[in-house]
């Protein structure tokens, strides 16, 4: 029944109903998470091949000591193995350690303190505050990269088919202050949006409407994570910038976390071949190079196109049936009460969830007492502020079958609980 069509005498029966349900939970001493955007150990599992795939064979292609310092932009195969998934040319990817948030962090603190060029201007010589656009809901580290360099985050909508452009071009025309985006194109954290063509299309020509360096921080995280065979694709960003001329204004970025291992992947950046001489002239004072011995395990492993679509594929057996099981508690136990709306991801890592205005950290806080760890509400918004507090992230990954079933369980009859009394007060 739809929450809004309840009698105040139908409210109550259901809150005591719902209320002794809850006791249940509570009574019954769960221990269980849904925070952790994480593989689960069975798909780590996945590539632990990859331990002892060199057998002490460390031959490459440059014939060059992979045991040494040097390679600062990474091994030739590990390029041409990674430049396809952000459809970038060889020699407009670097690949680095095991992290591509640090190749973030790292690329918006070389803009805002050194600057791109050779003589390039940092943005902070420009002598104004720096701000971001930040798509909402989004990645909590995105925020807390900017919040830790002092940049400003202004949050815009994130629409079903990407950041609301009409708002993202209008903002830029008027604050030449603004000096990136973060995007997560396919399968985005934490709705699983996937950004249509038209979208990629307008992203691609910012460049030419904001000011002075301005880049696109495309996070394509997700690239290769599709649920199925069938999900849809993303549009290349850099194919659309050589039409617009616009190559320098973006940066990409991805890694092996989610396709390999999260704490011993690869990860790797796209941009154009100006920018790639100023971004490694600037990560050469951090780094004599990577761990290149990795990126060759990396390439013995997956292979090529093929081979990480087919290991991914062994991935989505794993997790198509955990989002499957968080779906169906969702359709059947919220469908058709107005208490919520979520989204149903075609890849990713988790399923967004919107509560009546007001009740997300409500929801949060009964499922916690209950047993069921949710992550924070609001974190999915620069400063932690969900101005509506109505978004949650369900990461279903990590937990097995068996256990999801059971928090989304007590998660449904949280969110119906706080929605009845909400209602009735
Ligand atoms: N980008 C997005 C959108 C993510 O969701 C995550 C992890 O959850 C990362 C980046 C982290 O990437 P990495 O492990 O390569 O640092």
């Amino acid at each position: 029944m739809e929450l809004t069509q309840a009698s105040n005498e139908q409210l109550r029966e259901w809150e005591t109903a719902l209320a002794e349900e809850y006791q249940q939970y509570q009574a019954s001493g769960l221990n269980l998470d849904l925070t952790r955007g994480k593989p689960s150990a069975q798909q780590l599992s996945l590539s632990d091949e990859i331990s002892d795939i060199l057998g002490g064979d460390l031959s490459n292609e440059a014939n060059t000591d992979l045991r040494n310092y040097g390679g600062l932009d990474g091994i030739l195969e590990c390029k041409e193995l990674f430049a396809p998934v952000l459809d970038v040319n060889i020699d407009e990817i670097l690949i680095g350690g095991n992290s591509s948030l640090t190749l973030m962090y790292f690329a918006v603190m070389f803009a805002q303190q050194q600057g791109f060029g050779e003589l390039g201007q940092s943005w902070a010589s420009e002598n104004t505050s720096t701000k971001f656009l930040c798509p909402v809901p989004g990645y909590d580290r995105h925020f807390s990269v900017c919040e830790h360099l002092g940049i400003e985050m202004i949050p815009v909508t994130l629409n079903d088919d990407g950041p609301d452009m009409d708002e993202v071009e209008a903002l830029l025309k008027q604050d030449s202050s603004i000096k990136g985006i973060w995007c997560v194109p396919r399968f985005s954290n934490p709705t699983g949006t996937v950004y249509s063509n038209a979208v990629v299309e307008r992203i691609a020509q910012l460049g030419k409407i904001a000011g002075d360096n301005f880049r696109v921080f495309w996070d394509n995280a997700y690239a290769v994570h599709s649920l199925s065979d069938d999900a849809p694709e993303v549009a290349s960003l850099m194919a659309c910038c050589r039409t617009h001329g616009t190559e320098d204004s973006v940066y990409l970025f991805g890694s092996t976390s989610k396709i390999t291992y999260a704490g011993a992947g690869v990860a790797f950046m796209g941009m154009s071949k100006a920018n790639l001489k100023a971004f490694t002239k600037h990560l050469g004072m951090t780094q004599i190079g990577p761990d290149k011995i990795n990126q060759l395990r990396h390439v013995k492993l997956l292979k090529d196109a093929a081979g990480i679509k087919n290991h991914m594929r062994k991935h989505a057996d794993v997790l198509k049936p955990r989002f499957d099981i968080v779906l169906k508690h969702l359709r059947e136990g919220l469908g058709g009460t107005d208490m919520a709306e979520w989204t149903e991801p075609e890849g990713g890592y988790f399923i967004s969830l919107n509560t009546l205005p007001g009740l997300a950290q409500e929801v949060v806080k009964l499922a916690a007492e209950a047993g069921v760890k949710l992550t924070p509400a609001g974190a999915t918004f620069p400063y932690g502020n969900d101005p509506e507090n109505r978004n949650i992230r369900i990461a279903p990954s990590v937990p097995t079958e068996e256990e999801i079933e059971r928090a989304m369980q007590v998660f449904v009859n949280c969110v119906k609980l706080a929605s009845v009394r909400q209602r009735l007060a």
